[in-house]
């Protein structure tokens, strides 16, 4: 068995997941900048850490993203990328660009979002974004894998 702590973090930060994300999920350490909290909620998500992401929500969002729902999202995708475009904050708000690409049955998809951060009682936290329109690709299963690894899509992320 190998120890996901050891491996990259799937932010692509190139750090290690226990130098990285894994300290946040785990709470020894709190996200310093918006870009950080983000970044650690992909990772959540990709790890299904349905918790993590409720928790970094801003209280006022928490009721409309119940634990159950975030916990079901995660669960219908797989997770492929994540590409911070643009981030900038001052000492209470924030904005982060990204664009997260993940697997939905047989669709290759796109989140591509500008971000609200907001600091509650000292810490970052997840209000609300504005969301980029983009197509969903769909992926046949001798097609190259849409995630970049070279690889055919029924030897890399095919969901069946
Ligand atoms: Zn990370
Ligand atoms: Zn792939």
């Amino acid at each position: 068995m190998t120890s996901l702590t050891q491996n990259l973090c799937l932010c692509n930060s190139k750090l290690s997941y226990a130098d990285c994300c894994e300290q946040l999920h785990a709470g020894s350490a709190q996200a310093t900048t918006p870009e950080q909290l983000m970044r650690s909620r992909y990772v959540a998500y990709a790890l299904k850490n349905a918790e993590y992401v409720y928790q970094t929500y801003a209280k006022e969002k928490q009721p409309e993203n119940p634990i159950k729902e975030i916990a079901d999202f995660a669960n219908s995708c797989r997770f492929s990328n994540l590409d911070v475009m643009a981030a900038e904050h001052n000492d209470q708000t924030g904005v982060v660009e990204f664009c997260v690409s993940y697997f939905y049955q047989n669709l290759y998809c796109q989140l591509h979002e500008k971000s609200r951060f907001v600091k509650e009682d000292g810490l970052w936290r997840y209000l609300d974004g504005d969301i980029f329109p983009t197509t969903d690709i769909k992926v046949g299963r001798n097609d190259e894998c849409p995630c970049g690894s070279g690889k055919k899509y029924k030897k890399c992320h095919v969901s069946f």
